[in-house]
C-alpha cells in the first residue's frame, strides 16, 4: 500500500512544478511551494474510515496524505490528536451555539508548531539534512530544535531577544546553536538568511521549505475528523505568518476533493491578530491580495508578533475565498479573555489562543458569527509557556502568624 500519495511540489504563484525526492525551498520566483497529492488515487484506493482503524492516534494517522514516503523516516514525540473541547460556559455566555476550543497545548514542546517541525524535520531527514536553520519568535525554535536533537541533525536559531525565556532554553538544551539578537523575528531572519548561504545549511525558515505547512494542515484534517466529518461554521485562528492558516484551508480543500466531507460547504476563516501588528488585517481591510510590512510591531501575543508574513497573500486567499475575516485585538482584552477562560473553563491558554476568544466576542457583538453558528478556536499553545506573566490578585500571608482565611463559600 502507498505510504504517502504526494505527486510533486508547487508554486501557488507561477504554477512551476518541482520534484519533492530533492530539497525545495521557495519557487525561483520568490513565492513558497505547496505540496500536491494524488487525491485521484487516494480517493480511488483508500476510505475515510481506514484511517480509524489500528492506527495508532497521532497525526501520522494520515500519512497518505502526508509528504514522507517511508515510514522509517518519520520522527516523532506522539504528536497529533489533541483534544476538541466544549467550552459550554464561554458559548452560553456569549450566546452561540457550540464553541469547541482544540487545545494545542497539549503538544510536545507545549505549542502546535509541534506538528510543522514533526513533518519537516521528518522530510528533511529522509531527503539527508544534517543541519538545519531558522530565525523564530521562540515557539518554532523549541519545536524544532526538540525534533532536529531527535533525528540527530544540527541546528542553529536566532531569536528575539524578547522571545519567551523558557524556549531559549529549550533550544539550548537541545544542544542547538542559539543567538539572540536585540530586534525583530525579521531582524533574526536576515542573520539567518546570511548563514545559510555562508554555511550551506537547510533554510527551516517559516515557509522557506514546503512541509511545515504539512504538519500544520493535520489540525484542519483532526478538527473534521473529531466533528464526525463535519465542517465547523467558522475556524478562528491566531495568525503570526499564517502558516496554520493556510495548512488549515489546504487541509478542507483536499478533504473536498477526496469526497470525505460536503464540497459544497467551507468554514469562514478568521485570521487574528494583535492591533501592534496586524498587516494582514489592514490589508483585509483594504481588499489587498498582499500586506505590507508593519513598523515598531507589538504584543504580548509574541507567537503573533509578525510585521510581515511571506505567505501573506496565502492566508488573504484563504480569507477572501471562505468569505472569512480578519480582525485584531488589544492586549488588554487578550489578558482578559485569558482570564476569562482561566475562570470559566479551567484552561490556562496561551496569549496567542486568547486573542481568538477575544475576536470571537467582537465578531459576535457585530453579528457577523450568529447564535445558531458553530465556531472551533485553536488555542495554539499552552499557557505556562509564557510564565513571566504576573499576577496580582493573590493574597501574601505573614510569615508565623495565625491567620484567618476570609473564605467565601
Ligand atoms: C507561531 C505561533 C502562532 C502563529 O502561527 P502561524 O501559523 O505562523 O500564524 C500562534 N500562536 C502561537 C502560540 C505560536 O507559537
Amino acid at each position: 500500500m502507498t505510504y504517502s500519495y504526494i505527486s510533486h511540489v508547487y508554486c501557488p504563484k507561477c504554477r512551476e512544478t518541482y520534484h519533492h525526492q530533492t530539497i525545495q525551498h521557495v519557487c525561483h520566483c520568490g513565492s513558497p511551494l505547496l505540496v500536491s497529492y494524488d487525491l485521484l488515487a487516494l480517493k480511488n484506493e483508500v476510505d475515510r474510515s481506514q484511517l480509524l482503524k489500528r492506527r495508532h492516534p497521532s497525526l501520522w494517522r494520515f500519512h497518505e496524505l502526508l509528504p514522507v514516503i517511508k515510514k522509517d523516516h518519520i520522527i516523532s514525540l506522539g504528536e497529533g490528536m489533541t483534544p476538541l473541547i466544549e467550552m459550554s460556559s464561554v458559548s452560553e455566555t456569549l450566546n452561540i451555539a457550540n464553541v469547541y476550543m482544540k487545545d494545542e497545548g497539549m503538544l510536545p514542546t507545549g505549542t502546535f508548531k509541534a506538528r510543522g517541525a514533526a513533518v519537516g524535520i521528518s522530510k528533511a531527514n529522509e531527503l539527508g539534512v544534517t543541519h538545519i536553520a531558522m530565525p523564530t519568535n521562540g515557539n518554532a525554535g523549541a519545536a524544532w530544535t526538540q525534533y532536529a536533537a531527535r533525528a540527530h541533525m544540527s541546528a542553529t536559531i536566532v531569536m528575539p531577544k524578547d522571545a519567551p525565556m523558557v524556549t531559549r532554553h529549550e533550544c539550548s538544551l537541545a544542544g542547538a546553536d542559539v543567538y539572540v539578537v536585540d530586534g525583530l523575528i525579521s531582524d533574526a531572519g536576515q542573520i539567518v538568511q546570511q548563514a545559510i548561504k555562508d554555511y550551506h545549511l537547510y533554510d527551516a525558515s517559516t515557509l522557506k521549505e514546503p512541509y511545515r505547512i504539512e504538519g500544520k494542515k493535520t489540525m484542519g484534517l483532526e478538527i473534521v475528523e473529531q466533528l464526525g466529518w463535519e465542517v465547523p461554521d467558522v475556524i478562528i485562528y491566531p495568525t503570526g505568518g499564517g502558516v496554520g492558516l493556510i495548512g488549515i484551508f489546504k487541509a478542507l480543500k483536499e478533504l473536498q476533493t477526496l469526497g470525505w466531507i460536503d464540497a459544497h460547504k467551507m468554514p469562514r476563516l478568521v485570521a487574528v491578530q494583535a492591533e501592534g501588528c496586524a498587516p494582514i488585517v489592514e490589508a483585509w481591510k483594504k481588499g489587498k491580495r498582499e500586506a505590507t510590512f508593519w513598523e515598531n510591531a507589538e504584543t504580548i501575543a509574541f507567537g503573533i508578533n509578525v510585521p510581515k508574513a511571506l505567505g501573506d497573500f496565502l492566508i488573504l486567499d484563504a480569507l477572501y475565498d471562505t468569505s472569512g475575516c480578519a480582525i485584531s485585538v488589544a492586549d488588554e482584552e487578550i489578558m482578559y479573555a485569558q482570564s476569562f477562560v482561566a475562570k470559566e473553563e479551567g484552561a490556562f491558554i496561551c496569549p496567542e489562543g486568547a486573542s481568538a476568544f477575544a475576536a470571537m466576542r467582537k465578531l459576535k457583538d457585530s453579528e457577523w458569527i450568529k447564535p445558531e453558528e458553530n465556531v472551533v478556536i485553536l488555542n495554539t499553545g499552552i499557557g505556562l509557556k509564557y510564565s513571566n506573566i504576573e499576577t496580582n490578585d493573590v493574597t501574601m500571608l505573614e510569615n508565623e502568624e495565625k491567620i484567618e482565611l476570609p473564605v467565601k463559600s
